[in-house]
C-alpha cells in the first residue's frame, strides 16, 4: 500500500500550487499527493511539466480526483451534456498523462453535489453513466489510467451509494481499468460494516479515501481502523490509501464540503502538519503492521 493525502486539507480553494504540495507531502512522509483533476485540466503544458518535475524530484506519485460539475454530468439525460462530460474527462486525462498520473477517482460517472430539487431517475442515470464510463475507459486505457468510481453517501449522489452497488456498476462497465473507489467517510453512513464492504469489493478496489466520520484526520475519531486494515490486507490491496481531511471553514472548499465549524481545534499550519504526520504514523500502524 502507498499512502497519500489530498492537498485541500490546507486550502480554501480547489486550485492551488500543486508543485509545492509535492514537496510538502514528501516532507511529511507521504508517497502520494492527490490533486484536483479540474485544476490539472486548466494548466498549460509548461505548468504541467513543472508539476511532473516536482513530483519526480520529491518521489511522490500524483493521483487526481474530481466531482464533475453539472455542465459535465456524464449521467445526464441530455446527450449534449453527457458528451461534454466525457470530453472533459478526456481533457483531464490528457493533463494527467503529462504529469505521469495514473489514477482518476471521484464522481466521474455523474455530477456532484447532486441537486435533489431535480427529479431522480436512477435507472436512466445509471444507464447513461455506464455508457459514459465505457467511452472514458477506452481513452484511459490508452493513457494507462485507472478510472475509480467513488462510492458516496446518499446526500451527495444516488447512482452508487454502497460497495455492493459499486462492484455491480464496474462489472457492468466491463473494462479492466474501471475500478471501485471507497471512502471511509461515506462508508460510515452507508455500510453495515466497513471491513465487510472492503472484503466484498475485493480486487475491484482501485482507490481508497480515508478520514474520520467528521472528516478529521485518521486517529481522532471512532472509525474502525484495525478492521479496515485487516480487510485491506485480506483483499490484497496494494493501491493508494489517500487521506482526505477537511477541518477548516471558509472558501469554496469549506462551503462545498459544508464545514461550518473549526474541526482543527484552532490549529495553525504547523499544528495541522503535525496532526497529519501523526495520522500517517497511526494509519500505517493500523493498515500495514
Ligand atoms: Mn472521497
Amino acid at each position: 500500500m502507498k499512502f497519500g493525502t489530498y492537498f485541500a486539507y490546507w486550502e480554501r480553494e480547489w486550485d492551488a500550487d500543486y508543485a509545492s504540495y509535492c514537496e510538502k507531502a514528501a516532507g511529511l512522509g507521504f508517497d502520494v499527493l492527490e490533486v484536483a483533476a479540474g485544476g490539472l485540466a486548466q494548466r498549460t503544458d509548461a505548468e504541467l511539466f513543472d508539476i511532473k518535475r516536482a513530483a519526480q524530484e520529491n518521489g511522490v506519485e500524483i493521483t487526481a480526483c474530481i466531482g464533475l460539475p453539472p455542465q459535465y454530468n456524464t449521467a445526464s439525460a441530455d446527450e449534449g451534456v453527457r458528451r461534454a462530460g466525457v470530453e472533459y474527462l478526456k481533457r483531464i486525462m490528457d493533463a494527467m498523462y503529462k504529469v505521469d498520473s495514473h489514477i482518476l477517482g471521484g464522481i466521474i460517472y455523474a455530477y456532484w453535489p447532486c441537486d435533489y430539487n431535480q427529479p431522480v431517475d436512477k435507472e436512466r442515470a445509471r444507464e447513461a453513466a455506464v455508457r459514459s464510463m465505457r467511452e472514458a475507459a477506452d481513452t484511459a486505457e490508452s493513457l494507462d489510467i485507472v478510472l475509480a468510481m467513488e462510492t458516496v453517501n446518499r446526500f451527495e449522489q444516488y447512482i452508487i451509494n454502497s460497495a455492493e452497488e459499486a462492484v455491480e456498476f464496474v462489472k457492468e462497465i466491463g473494462k479492466e481499468n474501471a475500478k471501485v473507489m471507497l471512502d471511509s467517510f461515506h462508508m460510515n453512513i452507508e455500510e453495515d460494516g466497513l471491513g465487510e464492504a472492503i472484503r466484498r469489493t475485493g480486487n475491484s478496489l482501485g482507490h481508497f479515501h480515508i478520514g474520520e466520520g467528521n472528516r478529521k484526520v485518521p486517529g481522532k475519531g471512532h472509525m474502525p481502523w484495525a478492521e479496515m486494515g485487516a480487510a485491506l490486507r485480506e483483499a490484497g490491496y496494494d493501491g493508494a490509501v489517500v487521506m482526505e481531511p477537511f477541518v477548516k471553514m471558509g472558501g469554496t472548499v469549506g462551503s462545498d464540503i459544508k464545514v461550518w465549524r473549526d474541526l482543527s481545534e484552532g490549529a495553525g499550519v504547523e499544528q495541522m502538519d503535525e496532526d497529519i504526520r501523526e495520522a500517517l504514523r497511526f494509519v500505517k500502524k493500523q493498515f500495514v503492521e
